[in-house]
């Protein structure tokens, strides 16, 4: 009976310990606390490919719209799906929202669905067969996802919408009717009087070998946020990811929103030699490129 109290002081002492340790600056809290977590978005990209190719019209791709819409409705305070008939198919976006009566907003989006043909492969025989889109569209997602659960733990310091839109990849970018399809339909359907601040697309992104340059259609039409997202790239010690000059332009998500207003940019990394292959599989990615993006765009609405 003695040595039990004593043992029971003993407890009470370390308990005592442990609270003044946690008083003295939230040290056992840890700087993780909210942060971006890379190991786990590579596990979102893991679970993307698991399902298979994300094709529109196919089983893998519903149930990978099933699956990141179930993740939405754990993490964000509201989730908007929206509906697109397209012809024959019938395409989702998603849109999550982090305080949603903040007036001043940030719009991140990724693209979800998978190319269904490698067209850019060098091996004419494959150009046929789809892309399997490990960094063409489970990148994206799983910075997006990644963000979300950042959020989730520590709310950002102002409205954050994370958008994931369908159709991005479907068809031919040269004719222009069956790409771009969600992000076409999001600037058509806005919620009543939306203007964030600005917008970041995130598309091929978790490149092993990483470098980011500026793209041209975002220098043209939003400049200040090309340079805002490079400086917090900077600032955190990716000056070598984050490369401060211009490179390629494209036709990605971000023109449907440049054009209804919204100074969208594309963040990509466009030197990805299996782009639009059937080798864009997830041995190119990595935990360490989406640690850096993701770090990126949690700081960004920190
Ligand atoms: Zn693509």
């Amino acid at each position: 009976m003695k040595s039990c109290v004593v043992r029971g002081v003993w407890c009470v002492a370390v308990v005592v310990l442990a609270c003044q340790a946690r008083a003295g600056g939230g040290a056992r809290r840890g700087p993780s606390a909210g942060a971006f977590d890379g190991k786990t978005a590579f596990t979102y990209v893991e679970r993307q490919m698991a399902f298979g190719l994300r094709i529109p019209g196919t089983p893998a791709h519903r149930a990978t719209g099933d699956w990141i819409l179930s993740q939405l409705r754990t993490r964000a305070d509201t989730v908007i799906v929206q509906e697109i008939p397209h012809g024959a198919l019938q395409l989702r976006n998603y849109f999550a929202r982090f305080q949603p009566a903040a007036t001043d907003r940030v719009l991140f989006l990724a693209h979800w669905d998978t190319r269904p043909h490698a067209d850019q492969s060098q091996n004419l025989g494959q150009q046929r067969l789809p892309v399997p889109g490990a960094n063409d569209g489970a990148s994206g997602v799983a910075v997006l996802l990644g963000v979300a659960d950042a959020l989730k733990q520590r709310a950002p310091s102002l409205g954050v919408d994370l958008l994931f839109v369908d159709g991005e990849d479907y068809g031919n970018f040269a004719d222009s009717t069956d790409v771009l399809i969600g992000s076409r339909w999001f600037a058509a359907h806005q919620p009543p009087g939306y203007q964030p601040l600005y917008g970041v697309l995130f598309d091929m992104v978790g490149d092993k070998d990483l470098q980011i340059y500026q793209e041209g259609n975002s220098l043209a039409v939003a400049p200040e946020v090309v340079q805002r997202v490079w400086q917090v790239a900077a600032d955190l010690g990716y000056g070598r990811v984050f490369v401060p000059s211009p490179r390629h332009t494209l036709t990605d998500d971000h023109v449907s929103l440049q054009r209804a207003g919204i100074h969208a940019i594309d963040v990509v990394d466009f030197d990805y030699p299996f782009w639009h292959t059937t080798e864009d599989t997830i041995d190119k990615v990595s935990a360490a490129s989406l640690q850096i993006v993701g770090d990126v765009a949690v700081a960004l609405v920190r």
